[in-house]
């Protein structure tokens, strides 16, 4: 028997009602197996624990959750509180504290689900971004100078490591190399434009490529790429991106596969020193929140993603498959997909599923 301690932060805003249902389908796993276990730990960092402490986690929050093997987390964010503070006080203290230079992101359309680019099918729609997540453009570097003066300018600067870089790469080749569709990666670049970073993201990708002979390579400016996403995404299988590039094309990869409801996402720390984080890509959406009507999938999706993880990727793809069964049936799906169906009627509809299977 297998027993593991999960952390979960379930945020705010459908990001609670969304984590009900993930932990509903781990427990179903739980019992479908009968040989893996999952205790969980709540704990309520959020924007209403930002209200009443002034702060998004408590000072020891890191500490408290090291001992976890994973963490789950809804959403944050919420009206009145900055997203800045939001994300930087959690979700990026958390990813770069834990050193989770790995943000993995499936985009795969399902069937059953209307993709908004016509002619696109699930076998057009199937690739993973590996977005580098601790550093480049997000690394926070720069400042505001002169604010008041009539001379201010900001400075903005991206941090490109070579020990990042090469690492986020090479966990890109790696899966490359593993994942069955082309062996191929594609590098998103800017080279023409940012001298500096790019040229050194350039030069790294091009070292490793000859140390993967297999994995076909391509490289792509960002630009290209946010138009070949549209016009031919069946073109792709794994693509790696820096932090910014990679956060934007992956929202452009969730248009592709239904949207936001759809989007899962990890952020992993490969060589398991730390926990990794397994999160939704949307946000709290306060305006839905509250309803009862989002759509459970992308929690369901990050969940699945959480076991193959663990080491347990059957399970995973259980999941999945429990997921494509509901989506099948068109009342059964939430409001964003033009269904009827509730965050709770979805949970218990995969849940089914899965002891059916
Ligand atoms: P935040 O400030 O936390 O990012 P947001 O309003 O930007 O919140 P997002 O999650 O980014 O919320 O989503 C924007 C919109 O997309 C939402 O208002 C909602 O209509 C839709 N949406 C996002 N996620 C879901 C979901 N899981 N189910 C249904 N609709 C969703
Ligand atoms: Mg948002």
């Amino acid at each position: 028997m297998k027993n593991y301690r999960i952390a979960v932060i379930p945020g705010d805003g459908i990001g609670i009602e969304v984590m009900r249902e993930g932990i509903k389908v781990l427990e179903s796993v739980s019992q479908l197996t009968g040989d893996l276990q999952f205790s969980f730990d709540h704990y309520d960092w959020s924007c209403e624990y930002y209200a009443k402490n002034g702060v998004m986690m408590p000072k020891d929050g890191l500490k408290r959750l090291e001992a976890y093997d994973a963490i789950l987390l809804g959403a944050v964010g919420y009206p009145g509180v900055p997203d800045h503070i939001s994300l930087r006080e959690l979700l990026l203290e958390i990813r770069q504290g834990f050193d989770q230079y790995i943000n993995l992101r499936p985009i795969k359309l399902l069937p059953h689900v209307q993709c908004p680019v016509i002619g696109q099918t699930p076998e057009t729609v199937d690739m993973v971004f590996i977005r580098e997540n601790t550093e480049g453009e997000y690394a926070g570097a720069g400042g505001i100078f002169r604010e008041t003066s009539p001379e201010a300018c900001a400075v903005q600067s991206s941090i490109f490591t070579r020990r990042t870089t090469e690492k986020v790469m090479r966990y890109a080749f790696e899966l490359a190399r593993k994942r069955g569709k082309y062996h191929k990666l594609t590098s998103v670049t800017k080279s023409n434009a940012l001298n500096y970073s790019m040229v050194f993201w350039d030069h790294i990708f091009d070292e490793l490529a000859s140390e993967y002979a297999d994995v076909q390579t391509e490289q792509c400016h960002v630009d290209a790429m946010a138009m070949y996403m549209i016009q031919r995404p069946q073109d792709f299988d794994v693509v790696v991106a820096s932090n910014l590039f990679g956060d934007i094309l992956t929202d452009l990869g969730a248009a592709l596969q239904g949207g936001l409801g759809f989007a899962a996402g990890a952020n992993i720390n490969p060589e398991r020193k730390y926990p990794s984080m397994f999160e939704p890509v949307h946000g709290s959406a306060p305006q839905i929140a509250g309803r009862g009507i989002a759509n459970p999938m992308a929690m369901i999706w990050t969940v699945k993603m959480m076991l193959d993880f663990l080491g347990h990727e059957s399970y995973g793809e259980c999941v999945l498959s429990a997921m494509m069964k509901v989506l099948a049936d068109p009342n059964a799906i939430t409001p964003d997909l033009g269904g009827k169906g509730t965050t709770a009627s979805v949970g218990d509809a995969i849940c089914r599923q899965l002891h059916m299977l």
